[in-house]
């Protein structure tokens, strides 16, 4: 049975958020991961009604059973058509004179209606209040972070023994996700990505017929939804015998996912971690063929809330982040490689919870 989820507490933070941001009265939470995160409630529609004072979930008829089910604490209204008839008499009720919406999660149609029938209510746009929150996991996040990459590690376990040549990337790729979802994964939480030969040049290669040569690299980059939380890993390994300079291409990616994992600690800036780690690919010539940023944040989303790790990346990382550290070398016409872990933001180091090893694996 997994850990009890402290709805309460995040509600709590969210008022004050809520109240200090934005002056606001009222929230409509329209992001599924956010209504989710919230209150529980995984119907994903239509939204959740915030004030201080009260908590509604606005959903139809499919999911007011389920919502009473799922969101302790929260009144559970039916709407009918339109949506924002519901809002209106609620916002009234509760006297909301501000009511925030989160504008990235709005379309603009449903914007024009909101405009309309709330009236004379103010609408005011926000971005990233609830992500904010959600960049910190709790601990039985955290837990439910753990579980999900310990099955990913024993995937790649798995699928070490399967790996040989002649067996095609889709193979590979249907063989490792029925173990998974055999083992308790619920679903994928991205489509997997097997890219063998030049094809690991793609960082993100879906799986195809090609069948796997001796001495190439195949990539496999995957995660698992345990408890509606993701993993992410990225290994490549070796088939049958391979050149010197394969070896210092993988060697330069280890050394740089070592040297950046190194680098992670609560304070540190995004960037910073990022340019400590691309630093060791620049260092041995291939700079040019990292393109990408060297991480990202992980949990109710494979890419979660919360500060990156990329060049751009401004925001200091906090005790409690998830993110993953992912360094590769993709070299157009010859091949990739990508190592990438899970790793927890504690207040002087990382903690690594992605165990499968890294040493070259040549199978
Ligand atoms: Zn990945
Ligand atoms: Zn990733």
């Amino acid at each position: 049975m997994p850990e009890e989820i402290d709805f309460a507490r995040r509600l709590a933070a969210f008022r004050a958020a809520m109240a200090q941001g934005g002056n606001l009265d009222g929230m409509w939470v329209t992001n599924p991961t956010n209504m989710f995160y919230l209150s529980g409630f995984s119907g994903g529609t239509a939204g959740l009604l915030v004030t201080q004072e009260n908590a509604v979930v606005v959903t139809d008829s499919r999911y007011t059973e389920q919502a009473r089910l799922e969101a302790a604490g929260y009144r559970v209204e039916q709407h009918g058509t339109p949506v924002f008839a519901t809002v209106k008499s609620l916002v009234d009720e509760f006297r909301v004179g501000r009511l925030g919406f989160e504008k990235q999660h709005i379309t603009y149609q449903a914007f024009e209606e909101m405009s309309a029938a709330l009236a004379p209510v103010e609408l005011v746009p926000t971005q990233g209040i609830v992500e904010e929150l959600r960049a910190v996991k709790d601990p039985q996040e955290i837990a439910r972070i753990e579980r999900a990459v310990a099955l990913a590690d024993e995937g790649f376990t798995y699928i070490l023994s399967f790996i040989k040549p002649g067996v095609s990337e889709r193979d590979i790729n249907v063989e490792l996700e029925f173990y998974l979802r055999r083992r308790g994964a619920t679903a994928m939480s991205f489509p997997s990505i097997v890219a063998s030969g030049p094809r690991g040049a793609l960082p993100h290669g879906e799986p195809t017929d090609r069948q796997v040569q001796s001495g190439e690299f195949i990539t496999l980059d995957f995660g698992v939804l345990v408890d509606r939380y993701c993993s992410d890993m990225t290994r490549t390994v070796a088939v049958g015998k391979i050149s010197e300079e394969q070896k210092k291409v993988y060697e330069t990616v280890l050394a740089a996912q070592l040297a950046g994992i190194a680098a992670v600690a609560a304070g540190k800036v995004g960037r910073d971690v990022d340019a400590i780690a691309r630093d060791v690919i620049a260092r041995a010539g291939y700079g040019q063929y990292f393109g990408h940023g060297l991480g990202h944040g992980v949990g109710l989303n494979v890419h979660d809330a919360g500060p990156r790790l990329s060049p751009t990346e401004q925001k200091t990382l906090p005790v409690g982040a998830v993110v993953t550290v992912e360094p590769g070398i993709y070299i157009p016409g010859w091949g990739g490689v990508r190592i990438e872990d899970v790793v927890v933001v504690e207040a002087t180091q990382a903690r690594v919870l992605t165990h499968s090893p890294k040493e070259l694996i040549q199978l």
